[in-house]
């Protein structure tokens, strides 16, 4: 496939950084020693280095020519509290801790583009190098656009890769429009009054009503939101009681939230609010529902993803990008950048015949290093798509 030349030349370099991100992972915040390396390897390249942002959040600032035109590039540097079961030479140091999104590709993904951009400087304008931490959860890209992120680095667009396993490597996938869900989290506490379990008549037992709200809550989706505009109750949590002969007190359910759309988000809060407090008043119990907003759904801007594919397009071939797909319901946390900037999102396939294929969040799962090239070639195509020199 025709990635760029100059970084199919540093290939094995790419592959040293990402394989090294792997051995030492790093939770959200406190990404310290992966963000060293990055400013230490950006200001070697001669490009300006700003630390500091959401804590251990960096940005680099390359300038070349007159142009007033900018571009923002970003990458993830967190790991996930998970225990990886790879036996390879490059597998994690740290117990229950491991790179499982790949988010130590994506950082050395954007490292390969930026040494290529600082050496050949074929471009006209500002790359804004954006280094975040904390995409699991955290919210980092959420505090770094908080901290001033595009006042301090102004961008005329904001783009961003994440690969996918269940992509071939050598395609792409740039899809306008939402591509990701919201996600919210939702902690029901259920009160009722405690007793002997030999005599629940002068009890209200919170278990037997925290039960009949988990099974009402997933009416919600069936029955109140249209079967074409995907959306997700998963109750996950449910502690209750700790002997066999008492009825307990009260009980705690939590649950995740995914949605595509907005209103359908504001119709889950409201619903299980409603579903939950009305379930325990039927039965003279009281629920109390704090329902959270977490990151909201990824939505790519139309011209921006066309130009993302165009500049795809011209590293794995116009066929290979596609353009129309499902969205998932996962979430991400580039949707804050998205909110505040055009841009796009776009999936890199690292599916190959030997390694790749393995989900993301897997305890096997490692970022196919084949992939780093074409990422880089997508980063560095797109820049000099859109910054041309005059
Ligand atoms: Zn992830
Ligand atoms: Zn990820």
């Amino acid at each position: 496939m025709p990635v760029l030349n100059r970084i199919a030349d540093f290939t094995a370099e790419m592959t040293e950084w990402r394989q090294d991100f792997h051995r030492h992972p790093e939770l959200g915040f406190q990404e310290k020693r992966t963000s060293d390396i990055v400013a230490a390897k950006l200001a070697g390249w001669g490009i300006e280095v700003h630390r500091g942002l959401a804590t251990t959040g960096l940005v680099g600032v390359l300038r070349n020519g007159e142009s007033g035109r900018s571009i923002g590039l970003r990458a993830d540097m967190d790991c996930l509290p998970m225990e990886e079961q790879n036996g390879f030479a490059h597998r994690s140091t740290i117990p229950g801790r491991m790179h499982g999104c790949g988010h130590d590709g994506h950082t050395a993904t954007l490292l390969g583009a930026a040494k290529y951009l600082a050496e050949t400087r074929n471009f006209d304008g500002t790359v804004v190098f954006i280094f975040q931490p904390a995409e699991e959860g955290g919210g980092g890209a959420r505090v770094m656009v908080e901290e001033g992120l595009f006042a301090r680095f102004p961008c005329d667009s904001v783009y961003g890769i994440h690969n996918d396993p269940s992509l071939p490597l050598g395609e792409a996938a740039a899809v306008p429009g939402v591509i990701l869900a919201a996600s919210d989290r939702v902690e029901i506490t259920v009160r009722g009054v405690g007793g002997h379990a030999a005599r629940p008549h002068v009890t209200v037992d919170p278990v037997l009503v925290g039960a009949q709200i988990v099974v009402a809550l997933q009416a919600v989706v069936a029955r109140r939101t249209d079967p074409l505009d995907s959306a997700v109750i998963s109750m996950t949590n449910f502690h209750a009681g700790s002997a066999v002969n008492v009825i307990p007190e009260s009980a705690v359910l939590k649950g995740s939230i995914r949605t595509l759309q907005s209103a359908t988000r504001d119709l889950m809060e409201k619903l299980i609010t409603q579903v939950a407090q009305s379930t325990a008043a039927a039965h003279e119990a009281v629920a109390e529902v704090k329902y959270v907003r977490n990151y909201p759904p990824t939505v790519n801007h139309a011209a921006e993803t066309a130009r993302a594919a165009l500049a795809a397009g011209k590293v794995l071939g116009e066929s290979r990008v596609l353009r129309q797909r499902p969205p998932v319901m996962g979430a991400e946390d580039f949707s804050y950048m998205l909110l505040e900037r055009p841009g796009a999102f776009v999936k890199i396939g690292q599916r190959g015949a030997e390694k790749g294929g393995v989900p993301v969040h897997h305890p096997l799962y490692d970022f196919n290093d084949d992939a780093l090239p074409i990422g880089a070639s997508f980063f560095a195509t797109l820049v000099e798509q859109e910054l041309p020199r005059g």
